[in-house]
């Protein structure tokens, strides 16, 4: 699985969690603020209740000063001094001169003048007429700079709330501790111009009432958003769950998918293996299930799928897994402790899978990788799995192929060839080599076949059974068997414009061609274009084609030999070949195939049918080539049986162009 997607699919779920998380984080943010502002608010407002209490007693304090214009400082002290019992928030009364010096004092106690500066902002924000001192600040639970309140938890902790209570009687009740607490001097104007008269007052929050209620509402607000928050943060939890379950549910089969198989393949192969045993990735494959598809349908065959899945799934074990991957086919990892057990159990399979619908067979391919220790790639190793069975071919047969080497290395070479071919061609890297026949009677050239080899740049000489296996399946041959018609008309031309006796060429016509209704039509064009005469080309086709499209094969043949075109039927004998092609087919020559001679000594049962043969042809008024001849035993047998042309390493092997000009020049 790509890096890339796989961060996307992450993606996909993580962005709402962290959506939430920092809503919840926001919304928890912002009731910490509220509580803080009511909490501010509402001490504020009690100190402001206590101070204007304490501003009006103040005043009239001032008022008494004023009546006793003449007194002395004592005199005008004692008689406050019984006063300062009726006003129950005024403390203390201190009468100091306008340069700070202590004159009279109701308990002693002066304010501290270096104070009040500190104190500015009081005095705007509790819009006092007057300046205040405050003293013996014993906590502060916000701290005012430049405007912006600031909440301390530290000092609300720091409260040691018993020495408050023991040493003050102003609290009388727990529940009444305050939280803020200080004293506060209001300096009223005095009669005598050189002193002025300070009033004590103590400031302390300790409305807990408002400040429970302020909570209680928060909290309830709290609670309520919480709530909300936690019911979608869950949603988005099961939203979140379900999509997961969706990426990595397949489809067709309900179960697993690919996704879900390489990710779970992954972790189970960073683990160890249980005890003697190892992990095997396997391709399990149904053959032939576009056939069944197209007689019963493609809902029926998705869920003849989704049984087969049901199926395999019965067979895993624990530690074990296995996804649908595409079409019909799945993915297993599978535990095994010996490659007979691993065979035991996939054969096993097999039969349940043949179970599911009874009274119809299946067949499956099966390709096998079995894993080392420390191979995590799934895709990789399912790729390696993929390789073994593709290269089982694709016969209705149950069949188990295990991965080796050599099968990379051919699917690696396959990769090679498909990607360079198409500059092969246009760069002219393949080359017409021509082997020559020859005659049995005179033992002189009397044709060629054209064979392709292909020089390439990096690889050097490529023989051709190592690409035109490769080209008959990805289609190229068609282009090539073009080049080389092409090469070899072009080349007869030459000759013949050379004044050159040339003899007959013959170039290979793969069964891939015999699809076009208008082969022969388009042989004689490309031949046409050189003006070469058509008896000096010979067409080698093989028997296989009979078996593709018979119709057009025969409408072939007979267009081309009315051309005047030699054809001929290459490999006879080898593989299936069956007399009854030669009845229906009606060709120029029967090459027999090297096959025949090879390992065979003169005069064995092989020869024996390669002399029938011989005779059968001459009867059907068919020339008789035989390929493959190495020995002098062979062609001397072969001239006896009065065989028309030899092509083997006996005479020559294939050669350049130019080579074969030069050693057979006389021709
Ligand atoms: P083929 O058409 O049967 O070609 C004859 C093959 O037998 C050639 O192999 C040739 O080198 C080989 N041969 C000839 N005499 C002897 C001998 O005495 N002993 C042995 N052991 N082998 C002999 P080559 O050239 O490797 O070609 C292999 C096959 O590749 C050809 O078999 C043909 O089927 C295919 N091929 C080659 N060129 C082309 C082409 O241009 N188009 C198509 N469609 N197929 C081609
Ligand atoms: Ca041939
Ligand atoms: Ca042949």
């Amino acid at each position: 699985m790509g890096k890339s997607k796989d961060k996307r699919i992450k993606k996909l779920g993580k962005k709402r969690i962290w959506l939430s998380v920092v809503g919840l984080l926001f919304i928890l943010f912002f009731f910490f603020c509220i509580i803080m502002a009511i909490l501010a608010a509402s001490t504020i407002d009690v100190m402001q209740r206590k101070l204007s209490a304490g501003r009006k007693q103040s005043e009239k304090i001032a008022q008494l000063c004023e009546e006793y214009e003449e007194a002395s400082v004592g005199d005008m002290g004692n008689t406050l001094l019984t006063y300062i019992d009726l006003l129950p928030e005024i403390e203390a009364v201190s009468i100091m001169g306008t340069e700070g010096e202590q004159k009279w004092s109701s308990n002693g106690v002066y304010p501290d003048m270096n104070r009040a500066a500190d104190l500015d902002f009081l005095t705007d924000m509790l819009q006092l007429p007057t300046r205040v001192i405050v003293e013996e600040d014993y906590s502060r639970m916000f701290e005012i700079e430049d405007g912006t309140i600031f909440f301390s938890k530290d000092v609300l902790n720091k409260i040691d709330y018993q020495q408050l209570m023991d040493t003050e009687n102003y609290f009388t009740t727990e529940e009444s501790a305050p939280v803020i607490y200080f004293k506060v001097w209001f300096v009223m104007p005095a009669m005598q111009g050189n002193v002025m008269v300070l009033n004590q007052i103590s400031l302390y929050a300790s409305d807990l009432f408002m400040m429970l209620v302020s909570l209680a509402v928060c909290t309830f607000l709290l609670c309520v958003f919480t709530l909300y928050y936690m019911i979608s943060f869950i949603s988005v939890l099961v939203n979140m769950y379900r999509t997961t379950k969706l990426i990595y549910t397949d489809l067709v089969t309900g179960g697993d998918n690919w996704l879900h198989f390489v990710k779970k393949g992954t972790s189970l192969l960073k683990r160890k293996a249980p005890n003697r045993q190892w992990y095997a990735m396997i391709h399990l494959k149904m053959r032939k299930y576009r056939s069944f598809c197209t007689c019963f349908g493609v809902r029926e065959g998705e869920e003849l799928i989704e049984k087969f899945y049901c199926a395999l799934k019965k067979q895993m074990h624990r530690k074990e897994i296995i996804a649908h991957r595409e079409n019909a086919e799945f993915g297993l990892l599978m535990l095994h402790t010996s490659k007979e057990q691993l065979i035991a159990r996939v054969n096993k399979m097999e039969e349940a899978l043949n179970e599911v619908l009874p009274g119809m067979k299946f067949y499956f391919g099966v390709g096998v990788y079995q894993i080392e220790a420390g191979e995590q790639d799934v895709e990789q190793l399912y790729n390696n799995a993929l390789t073994a069975c593709d290269m089982l071919g694709e016969e209705a047969e149950n069949k188990i192929a295990f991965f080796d080497v050599e099968m990379n290395k051919q699917r690696l070479w396959e990769r090679m060839v498909e990607d360079d071919m198409d500059r092969a061609l246009v760069n002219k890297e393949f080359k017409v080599y021509l082997q020559p026949k020859i005659s049995t009677n005179e033992e002189k050239l009397a044709g060629a076949e054209a064979l392709v080899r292909w020089i390439h740049p990096t690889q050097g000489f490529i023989a051709p059974d190592r690409f035109i296996p490769i080209f008959e399946q990805n289609g190229f041959i068609l282009k090539l068997d073009d080049y080389m018609l092409e090469e070899i008309a072009a080349q007869q031309a030459r000759w013949i414009a050379q004044g050159r006796k040339i003899v007959p060429i013959s170039v290979n016509v793969s069964r891939a061609h015999f699809t076009r209704e208008d082969l022969a039509e388009h042989i004689a064009d490309i031949v046409d274009k050189y003006q070469v005469p058509h008896d000096m080309i010979e067409l080698e086709l093989t028997e296989s084609a009979f078996f593709d499209d018979k119709r057009v094969l025969l409408n072939t043949v007979k267009k081309l030999r009315e051309a005047g075109f030699i054809v001929s039927m290459d490999d006879f004998g080898a593989g299936y070949s069956s007399l009854n092609s030669l009845k229906e087919l009606h060709i120029d020559v029967l090459k027999i195939d090297g096959d025949f001679f090879r390992g065979t000594e003169v005069g064995e049962r092989g020869m024996l049918i390669v002399s029938e043969v011989i005779e059968l042809a001459k009867k059907l008024n068919m020339k008789i080539v035989a390929e493959g001849i190495e020995s002098r035993e062979q062609v001397d047998f072969l001239a006896a049986q009065e065989c028309d042309l030899i092509q083997g390493f006996f005479f020559a092997k294939p050669m350049p162009i130019d080579e074969f000009v030069e050693k057979y020049n006389e021709a």
